[in-house]
């Protein structure tokens, strides 16, 4: 087959940049951009070329008229922002791929401060000196937890293997085999274990471990007694676990510390609303643990951050360590994380956070909001569409309280023409994007997630993606 005159038909770089029909995109886009589209899109075209049968390439047309518009559309593309806010209708509160908490204002507002200014981020203002970052929320965290002092580092994974590295580098850390977890992406413990040298020593079985499995274990090598809060699963049924206030006194009896994992950083009794008790912060250290780590952008509702609290002795070993450098917290997350922490000293108005007023919404206002966003629905689609609220459970995500169900309303759709996987597609891609909750037979949208002022765009998506399509 001859190719060449198919080739011949493509116009060159140069010639593609001078048409008329990119005149204004030139204008509008970096030079470089629709450079590189013009590239991608004649390198696309020369493959095709090669690659096809002559019965397909006849017919095609390759002029600037056919080829320009496909060049716009990718320069477009390109300097569109990629990373966008979405809309959560999952009712999945600490959805990881969603980015976990939703900042609070003044943590927003915070962050903006500091990022478009110069900040005291390690200067001593009374001293005139040199200070360090970890200043700003230590007396918080020290408030909030009853800890000695504090720490904070990049996330909670970084926590962990800084604390371990620094604290039993080359030594033993015992840990009971049930606490062995993975958390998700490449975080398994023993592997944590592994980066930072230390020698795991794994005492008990999957579903019981006793103290005297810990007792047994400990010799000259032991550096550390480990417990990790198996945040993100249960074992249920015939199992035991030692209580930290136990582990404790058998690590101070002979000078080895214990370090517990909480994951995620509950700093309000959730008892008191009526959700599944989870070991708070401050509880963990009035039982006696040595250093506790926890996430600053689950259950705490701030950026991610990895915060650790505990007695000076470790906590100092701990800063001193080169890998500190190295993990330490940017001065943006630190300040969403000071405004949270502050957040959080108002005991009675947990719902100042939104990832507690989230976890805490009542079911009689969310009930509420779901009718709101469903008559919304119904004013504005004519299609044959049926459109109800409905009762339904949502999750915590994050790793946190996984067995929780929590009451809640969603808004059902369900099309007579497009299906339900279809319909999620337009809408997740759709302007504001929605991601919704997918079941066999209809699209969920979980008003726990949703904020007030986002509904009207939930309307506008949905619509478009109903209408549209
Ligand atoms: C989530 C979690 C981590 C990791 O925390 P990140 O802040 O996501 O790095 C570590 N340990 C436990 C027990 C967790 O639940």
């Amino acid at each position: 087959m001859n190719r060449e005159k198919f080739y011949r038909q493509l116009p060159g770089v140069d010639e593609l940049l001078r048409a008329p029909e990119l005149a204004a995109s030139i204008k509008k886009y970096p030079r470089t951009v629709v450079l590189e589209a013009a590239r991608t899109v004649l390198a696309d075209l020369r493959e095709a070329i090669s690659r096809l049968d002559e019965d397909k390439l006849v017919g095609r047309e390759f002029s600037l008229k056919k080829i320009a518009p496909v060049v716009v559309s990718i320069a477009e593309a390109a300097v569109k922002p990629d990373l966008v806010p979405v809309i959560n209708a999952t009712g999945v509160i600490l959805h990881t791929n969603l980015g976990r908490a939703n900042l609070a204002k003044e943590a927003a507002q915070a962050v903006f401060e500091i990022a478009v200014n110069y900040s005291n981020l390690e200067y001593d203002l009374e001293q005139g000196e040199r200070g360090s970052r970890h200043d700003h929320v230590r007396a918080l965290l020290k408030i909030l937890s009853g800890a000695e002092t504090a720490a904070v580092v990049n996330n909670n994974a970084a926590a962990v293997l800084l604390a371990l590295k620094a604290l039993a580098r080359s030594r033993e850390v015992i840990i009971s085999r049930g606490e062995l977890i993975e958390i998700g992406g490449s975080f398994r413990i023993p592997a944590i274990m592994e980066e930072s040298q230390a020698i795991l020593r794994e005492v008990g079985t999957t579903n019981k471990t006793h103290l005297q499995d810990y007792q047994q274990a400990i010799n000259e090598e032991t550096a550390l007694l480990l417990k990790v809060h198996t945040s993100n699963y249960r074992v249920v049924g015939f199992t035991a676990e030692v209580e930290i206030k136990e582990l404790a006194e058998v690590g101070r009896a002979k000078n080895i510390p214990l370090m517990v994992d909480l994951g995620s950083g509950v700093l309000i009794d959730l008892s008191k609303h009526r959700l599944a008790a989870e070991p708070t912060v401050a509880e963990t250290v009035a039982a006696g643990a040595d250093i506790v780590t926890f996430s600053g952008d689950k259950l705490l509702g701030g950026p991610q951050a990895g915060i650790i609290v505990g007695k000076k002795e470790y906590i100092d070993k701990i800063l001193k360590d080169p890998l500190a450098r190295a993990l330490r917290i940017d001065k943006l997350s630190l300040a969403a994380l000071e405004a949270t922490l502050r957040l959080a000293l108002d005991e009675d108005r947990p719902d100042k956070i939104p990832v507690l007023a989230m976890l805490l919404a009542q079911e009689k206002s969310l009930k509420q909001r779901a009718e709101v966003l469903s008559e919304a629905l119904s004013k504005k689609l004519s299609k044959k569409i049926t459109i109800e609220v409905v009762k339904e459970f949502s999750k915590v995500g994050g790793g946190a309280l996984p067995l929780a169900k929590l009451p809640t309303y969603c808004v059902a759709i369900v099309s007579d023409d497009i299906s339900v996987s279809e319909l999620a597609t337009r809408m997740r891609t759709g302007s504001p994007v929605v991601i919704a909750r997918v079941q066999a037979d209809r699209v969920l949208l979980d008003v726990r997630t949703l904020k007030d002022e986002q509904l009207p765009d939930v309307v506008k998506t949905v619509s478009d993606s109903i209408e549209n399509g």
